[in-house]
């Protein structure tokens, strides 16, 4: 059984309660929280294993509880899944960029946040990869010493941007990506680019990779995901 602590910041007493039901019955601990400026309490009072926040709050809005925990050191390292309405794509965003791992559009099942949280639990928990260590992934074999990308043992040549973009991407199968992190995870944050060339990277990856283009998922409206 899990023991892990799970903070619930939601004003909606219906969600909270279903939620903090859901997770005790999976033998999680859930703290709920009404407010940002509760939640915010509770997290520096209760250090929380991950946090489940509504980005609509009350007063303290959820994007800015996200941003004030990302910045302590003391709790900066939480794991945060937001939940958000639907058409809420730029917060989404907003989020992904402030650093909370993972989000949920409502109305949602409580199986799936719960496989939600436990999957950001568990890629928490696992070791940082070797940056340089080959990466196998489905049929794919990406070799960052070499800069070689090989499908089913076939070699498939990429200019070196392309070659980032799927490397950052398939380091972290299931994460969703902005455009904006993607291209500062390529260009090290100190050079220009718009989200229209993350685009274009990503045609041009999907046009080479052939039958593995698949692997690369559009997020509508929030960004790119390597298929889990
Ligand atoms: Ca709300």
């Amino acid at each position: 059984m899990a023991h892990e602590k799970i903070l619930v910041v939601e004003d909606e007493e219906e969600i909270r309660e279903l939620i903090a039901y859901n997770l005790v019955k999976q033998g999680y601990r859930a703290i709920p929280a009404e407010t940002g400026e509760d939640g915010l309490r509770r997290i520096r009072a209760e250090k929380p294993d991950l946090i489940v926040l509504d980005l609509m709050l009350p007063g303290v809005d959820g994007l800015e509880v996200c941003r004030t925990l990302k910045r302590d050191p003391a709790t900066e390292a939480i794991p945060v899944v937001m939940l958000t309405a639907k058409g809420e794509e730029s917060d989404i965003v907003a989020g992904l960029e402030l650093g909370a791992d993972d989000y949920l559009t409502k109305p949602f099942s409580p199986r799936v946040l719960l496989a939600r949280i436990r999957a950001v639990l568990r890629r928490k928990a696992e070791e940082p990869r070797d940056e340089e260590e080959e990466l196998r992934i489905h049929d794919l074999t990406i070799h960052p010493g070499r800069h070689e990308v090989s499908v089913k043992g076939k070699s498939v040549p990429l200019t070196a941007t392309e070659f980032r973009v799927l490397h950052v991407l398939a380091q972290r199968p299931g994460w969703v990506f902005t455009r904006y992190q993607i291209a500062n995870a390529v260009h090290g944050g100190d050079y220009v680019v718009t989200d229209r060339s993350v685009d274009v990277q990503i045609v041009g990856l999907r046009k080479k990779l052939d039958a593995a283009a698949d692997y690369i998922e559009t997020i509508r409206g929030v960004g790119y995901r390597f298929k889990e």
